[in-house]
């Protein structure tokens, strides 16, 4: 039996017809179990570990477009068909196919409409140097608050204030996302030289800037943490024509102002020059533990090993390594398995009562307003991602993970917590009795937008800070 449970040190690091068909059979275990989209992820892997051209490569999709069909999305269920009957597909299976794509086309016809996709766009016009923010917003520096957002304008609640593609990201390999956009439950196709990767389509797999150097490496196999600094290393070497003009870079950047205000990030030079000035932790002696194992780890690809030849160039890409460690440390985002940077995102600031809500969507960081933002008034989120209600442990937290005390409305507050005026609003009142209520999830948002644009920009009390937490997780829970 074929260990297939996702060990690096097990699976092979080429494709492999015996070990695609072991993860085949566990991705039927989980169809007949009706887990379509476990059993998905499985095939996914099959379809990586398929040897190009062979019968696994159509077998992998036909079974895909199965979980398709089953879980009611007909169009990527016809995508994948089509691939399956192009590919080498048995003939039994070509029945099997052109039987669902009947039913696919009978059931589009009869079926509800599909659900309307949120058209995610920023709620102003774009910045002109940076894009992804909107021209109300803009980067300011001072000594209290570092780089951060300001108003330029009033803004009322349920603004999309920031819309960021990531600069870098790594996940788990056993967590199926496109490898260039990183979005889920896509008409993957693999990587035709190595079965570590997936992406959406070929557009994905010729814009993606990092794999090209990774393929084949034991990179791959690497942890997401570990893949984010040779992703990093990637990236100034794609910004610049040369090391030699890396190395030029990187000596005048480190003398600029820690104040200096990013002119613009329109190409990737600009943007890795935005990522090399974010702000870095203070270093501590496990940080060169730390970058000395990403440097070992960077040392697995060849590619960059070619390009670092010679002693002043090994001891520069040390150097270099641990400057990225200390902005990674400080700025990264993610969970258990994914991590991303965003350059503009990291300029914003911490506050316990936030007046941004961040959520992610495919490979783009979103924030949104939660409360309404004065002309003038600094934009914050909550590093810690729920409120805690406990101030001491807040403050614990915030300086263990990011080396600061918090100063904000909450921590130290100087009004009165409860404002007996806004608890007896019918708005907050309706909210806070049907809160649990999903099938009024619409009529919560709503109310809580009327609360907040009318009281969100009062002085921080139980109330506000309630509605506007309630308010982040119905937009989590509605766009996500
Ligand atoms: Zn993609
Ligand atoms: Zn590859
Ligand atoms: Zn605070």
């Amino acid at each position: 039996m074929i260990d297939t449970s996702g060990d690096v040190n097990i699976a092979p690091n080429r494709k492999d017809n015996e070990f695609s068909t072991a993860l085949h059979q566990r991705g039927n275990e989980f169809f007949r179990a009706e887990n379509w989209s476990e059993a998905m992820t499985w095939y996914n892997r099959s379809l990586s570990y398929a040897e190009i051209g062979s019968e696994n490569v159509a077998l992998a999709y036909s079974s895909r477009s199965a979980c398709f069909f089953n879980m009611e999305l007909y169009e990527k269920a016809l995508i994948d068909i089509e691939t399956a009957k192009s590919a080498n597909v048995p003939e039994h299976l070509l029945v099997q196919l052109e039987q669902r794509q009947q039913e696919c086309h009978e059931l589009m016809q009869t079926a509800q409409k599909p659900k309307v996709t949120r058209d995610f766009k920023l709620s102003y016009e774009a910045n002109k140097n940076f894009p992804c923010m909107v021209d109300v917003v803009e980067i300011k520096y001072n000594q209290e608050f570092g780089r951060h957002l300001v108003a330029k304008c009033d803004i009322p609640v349920d603004k999309i204030v920031l819309m960021e593609k990531e600069f870098i990201a790594a996940i788990d390999n056993d967590r199926m996302l496109c490898c260039n956009c990183s979005r889920m439950n896509s008409n993957f196709i693999a990587c035709p030289q190595c079965p570590a990767v997936v992406f959406c389509d070929l557009d994905c797999m010729n814009q993606n800037l990092w794999h090209k150097w990774e393929c084949g490496s034991s990179v791959s196999q690497l942890n997401f943490n570990m893949k984010l600094h040779v992703r990093a290393v990637l990236m100034a070497i794609e910004s610049f024509r040369s090391v030699e003009d890396l190395m030029e870079f990187v000596g005048s950047a480190l003398l600029e102002d820690p104040g200096t205000i990013p002119t613009s990030m329109h190409d990737l030079k600009s943007k890795y020059h935005f990522f090399f000035n974010l702000k870095r932790s203070p270093q501590k002696v496990d940080d060169i533990i730390a970058a000395y194992t990403h440097f070992k780890c960077i040392q697995m690809c060849p590619k960059i090993n070619a390009l670092f030849d010679g002693e002043e160039k090994t001891r520069f890409l040390m150097h270099l390594v641990f400057h990225h460690t200390l902005i990674i440390q400080t700025n990264s985002i993610g969970g258990d398995d994914f991590k991303s940077i965003h350059n503009v995102f990291s300029m914003v600031n911490h506050s316990c009562a936030p007046n941004l809500h961040n959520y992610i969507v495919g490979n783009h960081g979103i924030f949104k307003t939660i409360r309404y933002v004065k002309m003038g008034e600094q934009l914050c989120f909550n590093y810690l991602g729920s409120f805690n209600e406990k101030t001491h442990e807040r403050q614990k937290e915030l300086e263990s993970n990011w080396k600061f005390i918090c100063k904000c409305a909450v921590c130290e507050p100087t009004n009165n917590i409860v404002n007996a005026r806004l608890a007896s609003d019918p708005r907050f009142q309706f909210v806070h009795d049907n809160v649990h209520d999903e099938s009024l999830a619409l009529d919560l948002l709503d109310k809580c937008r009327q609360f907040l644009n009318e009281h969100g920009q009062l002085a921080w009390s139980a109330e506000v800070g309630f509605i506007s937490q309630v308010f982040a997780g119905l937009i989590t829970a509605l766009e996500d």
